[in-house]
C-alpha cells in the first residue's frame, strides 16, 4: 500500500488572487498538500511559512 504518497490539489494562489506572481509562477495557482487549507501562520494572507502563497503545504517547500 502507498498511503504514504502525499495528494496534492490546486488552489488560487493567495498572494496574486489568481492574477499570476512569482510565487506562483505566473499561473495563478499553486500545488498544495490535500486537504487544502489557509496557512496557520498568516491565515491566507501570505508569509514566509506558506511561500507566500496563503495555503499551507505548497508543493515544492518540502518536496
Ligand atoms: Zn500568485
Ligand atoms: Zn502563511
Amino acid at each position: 500500500m502507498k498511503n504514504e504518497k502525499k495528494d496534492y490539489e490546486p488552489v488560487t494562489c493567495g498572494h496574486c488572487e489568481g492574477l499570476g506572481c512569482t510565487y506562483c509562477n505566473k499561473t495563478g495557482t499553486v500545488l498544495v498538500a490535500a486537504p487544502k487549507r489557509h496557512c496557520s501562520h498568516c491565515e491566507g494572507v501570505g508569509c514566509i511559512y506558506c511561500g507566500f502563497t496563503g495555503w499551507a503545504e505548497p508543493k515544492g517547500k518540502y518536496d
